[in-house]
């Protein structure tokens, strides 16, 4: 301790900075569920086949009083970090039940779920919960799933996606292929959607085998008789490359950005039943 001390010295003020403004973050993220300064936005999915609207992700923001909207990458980290992820990720799958109970039937809400969430040892619980609340079938919330999760690969991750599946809850593979063993994953557990990472997409303009990857997967996925979504579509040649290749269902800055609730009700299909269960719609 004491040969280092210089050294601790010399990296000092930036350390304490650096610590301060990440204890501050930590204080205001434990304050910022009761202050109600969390939204949820949504992107919706579109199915090639049919050009329908099939799904939205439920993409979290924080509205910090003093630092504007705060992104996910900004802030889930230290969220998983501490701890914090159960409380606002129980939120998250609350509030996400509650707004597409209002949405027509054919549509689904993705919820992203953190492996910490996976340990807390009541997600199933609080699933089940929430459904119950919401009035939301099972079959209409998917859970997204990142290598994180898996990486655990022990029984209780595994068992706890037996137990939501046989509820009816569905599972996608998030960020697909940007993992050390995604295809090991594939095996682990029959997923309902693989949705493939947006470097992939990025990659079509570029790469020369970028369109043979895409192509790969899409096969992959209807062969295990999965979904496949390629994440992150911007451009009007991706779409129809990715169309070309075989994918089902495409998100991307393209289709729609993630939007706030009142803004994705007026891109929602309308049925005249679903308008009367749908009082957001109605404007
Ligand atoms: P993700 O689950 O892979 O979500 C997709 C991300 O790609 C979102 O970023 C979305 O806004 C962005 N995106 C969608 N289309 C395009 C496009 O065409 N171009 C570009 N450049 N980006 C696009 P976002 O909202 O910043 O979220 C980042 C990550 O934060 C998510 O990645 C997810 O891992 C995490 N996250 C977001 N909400 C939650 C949450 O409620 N819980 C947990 N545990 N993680 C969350
Ligand atoms: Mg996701
Ligand atoms: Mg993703
Ligand atoms: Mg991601």
């Amino acid at each position: 301790k004491l040969d280092g001390r210089g050294t601790f010295r010399f990296f000092e003020p930036e350390m304490d900075v650096r610590m301060q403004t990440r204890r501050r973050l930590e204080l205001d993220m434990r304050q910022a569920l009761a202050r109600r300064e969390f939204v949820l936005h949504y992107q919706p999915q579109l199915n090639l086949a049919n050009q329908s609207l099939t799904g939205c992700e439920a993409l979290l923001r924080w509205k910090h009083p003093e630092r504007g909207t705060i992104p996910p990458a900004e802030f889930i980290p230290l969220a998983e970090e501490v701890g914090l992820i159960v409380p606002i990720g129980e939120w998250v799958v609350r509030q996400a039940c509650r707004d597409a109970a209002l949405w027509p039937s054919s549509v689904t809400v993705a919820v992203n779920v953190s492996p910490a969430q996976f340990k807390s040892g009541r997600l199933v619980e609080m699933i089940v919960s929430a459904l119950a609340a919401s009035g939301l079938p099972a079959s209409r919330l998917e859970l997204e799933i990142t290598e994180g999760v898996l990486l655990q690969n022990n029984e209780h991750t595994l068992e706890t996606l037996h137990r939501l599946r046989t509820l009816g809850v569905r599972v996608s593979m998030d960020d697909f292929g940007t993992g050390y063993s995604s295809l090991s994953y594939l095996r682990s557990f029959p997923f309902d959607k693989i949705k493939i990472d947006r470097s992939f997409v990025k990659d079509l303009a570029t790469a020369p085998d970028g369109d043979a990857i895409i192509r790969a997967i899409a096969g992959l996925g209807r062969s295990l008789g999965m979904t496949t979504v390629a994440e992150g579509v911007e451009t009007e040649e991706q779409m129809r490359r990715i169309r070309a290749e075989g994918c089902t269902d495409v998100q991307g800055y393209l289709i729609s950005r993630p939007v706030p609730l009142e803004e994705l009700m007026r891109l929602l299909p309308q049925t005249p039943q679903d308008r009367l269960s749908m009082p957001g719609a109605a404007r």
